[in-house]
């Protein structure tokens, strides 16, 4: 057995614990949870199904926990787990599944099928069982501090833009202010508009803020693939700048899986509570508009719907806010039918996008989503995740539709009423 075989089958028996074995022996095999997934509903591919994709834990659990499995082991009848099945399920696991949760949500005995995919990836990426992309994007989170390579003289730059172009300060490394503002790559390089938006916003309702000079990066490629402790040791990072600075809340930006990284999985992979409140950017918005603060002028013509991101939605309940911060500039919003917590992911969470193999069925699986815009026939989609911004429009694209992608948080400030306010963060 080769070594990193024997660590891939080391890495998958420490997944084994009692919520695995739960799952396992729960499991009725009902196939509900096929369904609830577009790699499967779009590709009729029965080896695609949420359930299928666990095979390498499952056949763990069973020849390593169970008496029929041990017996199996012993007689030569067991199913092994070899450099094959994970070579075989590379692509199951890791291109075929975005952990959107929707599997997990209609499962009738309560099984989180998406945790246990992701606990299978932990036994893959301890094999070197991972797609070179995202094992590329793991390393220069870790080396560089950035899973796309972006260093702070990048950000410092894009920075420096957005005060050009709004005349405000955005403060940097301020110490015991409110909010510590995280950003993804892909806003940084991408979408430098979302900085704006945020400076403009949180100038106008009097937000004393900052970015860190020192952790600034919110995803965390760790999660992704499948690997506890770089994704614990790029937590500690933002922990290690939120506590350095004394700031009372660390604010997740518009990306699905830093959310669940840093609000959901961060305590529970450092083993502590956090000493700071974390909150989604949408969250920290309609709190602002509950307080009174966030006034919004003029109203949007155009037919809009909200596409919700799954870690966001389903995975992190945030699904009324984005709603409450539309309808401040929309008379006219409509959603999409299997909306909130059921909502279809766009299809290239949890690593898919950045696995460039994963390109092709990627784009196929879009026709669910397609097939949800088709039955309302939107003008614009709204939406809060800047990775489901780039494939809604590589896969609005490959369709032939045109329709346009709206930030929520740039759209709010887009409607900002011009008034003067606490002016924190203005340039003096
Ligand atoms: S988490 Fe989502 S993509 Fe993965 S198997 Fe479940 S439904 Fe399919
Ligand atoms: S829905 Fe639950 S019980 Fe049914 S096959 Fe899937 S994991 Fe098993």
């Amino acid at each position: 057995m080769s070594a990193s075989i024997d660590k891939g089958i080391n890495a998958l028996k420490r997944q084994v614990d009692a919520t695995v074995a739960a799952f396992f022996s729960s499991c009725v095999h009902c196939g509900l949870c096929a369904e609830a997934c577009l790699f499967y509903t779009e590709t009729g591919d029965p080896k695609r199904t949420p359930i299928n994709k666990t095979e390498p834990l499952r056949r763990i659990w069973k020849n390593e926990y169970t008496l029929m499995g041990r017996l199996g082991k012993v007689l030569g009848l067991a199913k092994k787990v070899d450099e094959q099945l994970l070579q075989e399920w590379q692509e199951l696991v890791y291109d075929s599944c975005t952990l959107c949760g929707r599997c997990s949500m209609v499962c009738p005995v309560g099984n989180d099928i998406a945790l246990m995919i992701r606990k299978t990836r932990e036994g893959m990426a301890a094999a070197g069982q991972a797609p070179a992309g995202l094992i590329g994007a793991v390393t220069r989170a870790v080396t560089i501090g950035s899973p796309m390579g972006v260093k702070w003289p990048a950000l410092k730059a894009q920075i420096k833009h957005v005060e050009e172009d709004t005349g405000l300060k955005v403060p940097v490394d301020v110490p015991d202010v409110d909010y510590m503002l995280l950003l993804s790559s892909m806003e940084i390089m991408n979408f430098p508009e979302f900085i704006d938006a945020v400076a403009r916003l949180f100038d106008k309702t009097g937000v004393s803020w900052t970015i860190s000079s020192e952790a600034f990066e919110a995803t965390n490629s760790g999660i992704q693939i499948g690997v506890s402790d770089i994704a614990a040791e790029l937590v500690q990072r933002i922990v290690d700048a939120a506590e350095k600075l004394r700031v009372k809340t660390v604010i997740s930006p518009e990306c699905g899986h830093a959310y669940t990284a840093i609000r959901w999985d961060g305590p529970n992979l450092l083993g502590k509570a956090f000493s700071f409140k974390v909150r989604h950017i949408l969250e920290v918005l309609d709190e602002l508009r509950q307080a009174g603060r966030l006034k919004i002028t003029g109203k949007e013509s155009r037919k809009l719907t909200y596409h919700d991101p799954c870690q966001i939605a389903r995975r992190g309940g945030v699904i009324n806010e984005p709603r409450n911060l539309i309808r401040m500039f929309s008379d006219n919003f409509v959603e999409m039918p299997d909306t909130g917590k059921m909502n279809w992911c766009c299809g290239a969470g949890g690593g898919v996008s950045a696995n460039e193999r994963a390109d092709e069925i990627r784009l196929k699986v879009f026709a669910r989503k397609k097939a949800q815009l088709d039955a309302i026939k939107p003008d614009a989609i709204v939406s809060a995740c800047s990775n489901c911004r780039i494939h809604l429009e590589d896969g609005l694209e490959e369709y032939n539709m045109d329709i346009p992608l709206l930030s929520l948080t740039e759209s709010l400030a887009e409607h900002l009423a011009d008034r003067d306010c606490a002016g924190a963060g203005r340039n003096e």
